[in-house]
């Protein structure tokens, strides 16, 4: 392809949606970026318009968009401004959109992810949440379609690094006997037990090692990510749940390996900046340059492992429950995840009642197969409802 591929990024005003505009921005010959969507941050969101000069923008509200349609028009851009969830699937499943940077946080990604997905456009899926919720439903429109699918994940782009560059599906085809599934331990690994119920939302999302929006901060801090990770390594790379093991590596340098049958363990290493794995996503199966700086193994001089203590962690193993039930539970225990991290984040929760939260939600909801769209989204309803009752019993 000579022309530019034109790149739709849902969340661009994100800190994903960042990473990836600026290793788009180092390379105009190869990619432009065709639309760009925000929510809250639209004084951003009008700096990136003006900036990269898309064909879309989308915002959630008419106001907004009369707003920076204003703005650009008045700017001289050709831009149009879209409206919330049918402007973020239209931008998604454009007929001229070669690729779809999916990095919208939480369950709202889920629409316009499988809108690029149902379009069999190249995906890169930053949103986890959208694959945790709707697995197989997802994994089947990625088959039917032909979407080519590229984690950007760190820990996953690194799995699919590990893997055979021809690896389509069957872990057990290719000599895989497990993942080993990566993870810093948050800023709590070492904090004392009894002091975690007191831990602010702030000391929640300083992440050692990366930065990251709000709630993926919270996630990392209570490894609900890792739990959310684990099951979005199941759907990607078509593992059981038990092959995929985690293992806490404070230095975030080895970004996750695969263990082979004959005792070989390949492993992915690099400074922790996103940008690698969206360049790599980008590019795949080609490499270019990320703007991220060579790994210098003398200052990082050790690198230390050590198992995950589910007493401290116990989001990961109400995680590890719900992908073994499968059916509807993952998407019952995103959703009380999200609305448990909302409420501590507001201060209105405990950082250890995130997981009272999802247990009882979890323990209260009977996990169903999950055959349509609308099944997950009845599951996530219903889910969030049951959290939310738990917040209204506890008064918060
Ligand atoms: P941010 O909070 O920084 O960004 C989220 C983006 O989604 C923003 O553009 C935000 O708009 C937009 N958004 C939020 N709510 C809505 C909504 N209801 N409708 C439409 N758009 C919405 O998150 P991150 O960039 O950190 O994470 C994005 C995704 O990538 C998450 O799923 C996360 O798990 C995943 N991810 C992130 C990593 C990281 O390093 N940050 C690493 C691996 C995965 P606005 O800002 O304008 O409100
Ligand atoms: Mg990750």
């Amino acid at each position: 392809m000579n022309r530019p591929q034109r790149i739709t990024v849902l969340g661009a005003t994100g800190s994903i949606g960042l990473s990836t505009l600026d290793v788009i921005a180092r390379h105009p010959e190869r990619y432009q970026a065709f639309a760009l969507t925000g929510f809250t941050r639209l004084a951003e969101l009008e700096r990136l318009c003006l900036h990269h000069r898309p064909r879309f923008a989308v915002v959630p509200d008419a106001g907004a968009a009369r707003q920076l349609q204003t703005t650009l028009s008045a700017a001289g851009l050709p831009t149009r401004v879209l409206v919330g969830e049918q402007g973020l699937c239209e931008v998604a499943g454009h007929p001229d959109v070669d690729a779809v940077m999916a990095a919208i946080v939480g369950a709202a990604g889920l629409k316009p992810t499988l809108a690029a997905v149902e379009a069999g456009k190249r995906v890169l899926l930053a949103n986890k949440e959208a694959l945790v919720m709707s697995g197989a439903l997802f994994m089947q429109a990625v088959r039917r379609s032909g979407a080519v699918l590229l984690p950007i994940d760190s820990e996953h782009n690194a799995i699919f690094q590990c893997l055979p560059q021809d690896y389509v599906r069957g872990l057990g085809a290719v000599g895989v006997r497990r993942i080993l599934l990566t993870a810093s331990g948050g800023p709590f690994r070492e904090t004392p037990l009894e002091r975690l119920p007191d831990v602010s939302p702030e000391q929640a999302c300083a992440h050692p090692n990366w930065s990251m929006g709000r709630k993926i901060s919270v996630d990392s801090a209570s490894m609900m990510n890792k739990g959310l990770e684990l099951i979005e390594a199941c759907w990607l790379f078509d593992a059981r749940p038990a092959q995929v093991e985690v293992v806490i590596h404070p230095q975030s340098v080895i970004h996750s390996l695969v263990d082979y049958v004959d005792g070989s363990v390949l492993a992915q290493l690099g400074n922790p900046d996103m940008r690698t794995p969206i360049a790599y996503a980008l590019a795949w199966p080609e490499r270019i340059d990320s703007g991220v700086s060579a790994l210098d193994l003398f200052s990082v001089a050790r690198l230390d492992f050590q198992a995950p203590d589910e007493q401290r962690f116990p989001c990961l193993r109400l995680a590890r429950q719900a992908a073994e039930e499968g059916g509807s539970a993952p998407a019952m225990l995103n959703a009380a995840n999200e609305v448990a991290v909302a409420a501590f984040l507001e201060r209105r929760i405990r950082f250890t009642e995130i997981a009272s939260i999802i247990d009882e939600v979890l323990n209260r909801e009977v996990s169903a197969a999950v055959e349509t769209l609308d099944s997950v989204l009845e599951a996530d309803r219903r889910a969030r409802e049951a959290a939310c009752r738990w917040l209204a019993r506890a008064g918060r």
